[in-house]
């Protein structure tokens, strides 16, 4: 049974003057160095190495981190402490279950390998749940007290902030929202299930989505420009196709904001947040899919709750990880001393 109260064990350098955020992605790392009010005074970046292992990823963090707070002219003892987001289930411990990306991860205690060779305290959660906590904090959701956020992309991640609080989950497997039905029967998904909201509005579902209909030989100016070579196709190419006119392309964005706009009104009907964050780079199609996925919230959120909760595009952009990560830490300082 996971230790839920091993966050609370591990102490911050109550003394510190600095906080580090990072984001931990399947490619890239970056750390960012902050005071303790959240300004960013350096930010250092490098090659995760994921596919040369768990050793090799946890090496390459550390040295970003120490790289950042050389940059930053920092000493490891003005560190309160380190909050690092990165893909995947997160125990309470920092111990990796599962991530997408990082081969042979499963089991091992990250945090403590990033954590050891810097003598530093460090926490680590999901990345959506720190882009959560980075939006609840500077973003979009400064003046809210709950709050969904969904990261649109290769995957779609889900974070969930109720009452202030972040909600991780009993065992770390909280705000799987990507992973709920929206379709039964419908699309496979990388869990291994079928009609996940991610499975039915991820970028290959997209991108499947409009490959299909130019397949019917129907007129299509997306055809024209990508040669009809379907694995040319990109999102962003849909949705400028979209922007002028190019009927797949509207069909291919009405059907994918629909099935999310499905999985917001079930946010929204079962948790009554004040506000729904959407991030990732999916969400920066514009109103070509805003516009059918706010209908079909409007659709199928319950009137009332619908009527008090903003839908709103997140603020952040890639910051979001390394703020949220700033964020974790200073929650920590804040809630004990
Ligand atoms: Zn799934």
């Amino acid at each position: 049974m996971p230790d839920k109260t091993s966050k609370a064990k591990k102490e911050p350098n109550r003394n510190g003057t600095h906080i580090v955020g990072v984001d931990i992605g399947g490619t890239n790392v970056r750390a960012a160095l902050f005071d303790l009010d959240g300004t960013k005074l350096a930010e250092a970046r490098n090659d995760t190495l994921a596919p040369r292992g768990p050793r090799t990823v946890a090496k390459q963090v550390s040295e970003t981190i120490a790289k950042c707070l050389d940059k930053g002219n920092a000493a490891g003892a003005s560190v309160a402490g380190i909050g690092c987001g990165m893909p995947g289930r997160i125990t309470a411990d920092g111990v990796v279950l599962w991530s997408p990306n990082f081969p042979s991860i499963e089991g091992v205690p990250l945090a403590d390998w990033i954590a050891k060779p810097l003598g530093l305290p460090l926490w680590m959660e999901n990345d959506v749940n720190v882009a959560a906590l980075g939006e609840f904090e500077f973003g979009a959701a400064k003046d809210v007290n709950s709050l969904v956020m969904l990261t649109l992309g290769t995957g779609i991640g889900g974070g969930i902030i109720l009452d202030r609080r972040l909600w991780s989950g009993f065992n770390a497997g909280g705000a799987e929202i990507g992973h709920h039905v929206v379709n039964p029967g419908g699309r496979k998904c990388g869990c291994g299930n079928h009609g996940c909201l991610e499975a039915m509005a991820q970028r290959d579902a997209i991108i499947e989505r409009a490959a299909l209909k130019i397949q019917t030989g129907r007129p299509s100016l997306l055809a024209q420009k990508v040669d009809s070579q379907v694995d040319a196709i990109t999102p962003a190419l849909i949705a400028d196709c979209a922007h002028e006119g190019d009927e797949i392309c509207i069909e291919t964005f009405a059907e994918t904001g629909f099935w999310i706009g499905v999985g917001i009104a079930n946010m929204i009907n079962i948790l009554n947040p004040e506000m729904v964050i959407i991030g990732g780079g999916i969400s920066e199609a514009g109103d070509v899919l805003w516009r059918p996925m706010l209908r079909t919230v409007k659709a199928y959120a319950i009137h009332e709750s619908r009527l008090v909760c903003q839908v709103v595009p997140a603020k952040l952009g890639d910051d979001a990880g390394v703020m949220g990560g700033f964020t974790l830490v200073r929650r920590t300082l804040e809630a004990g001393g």
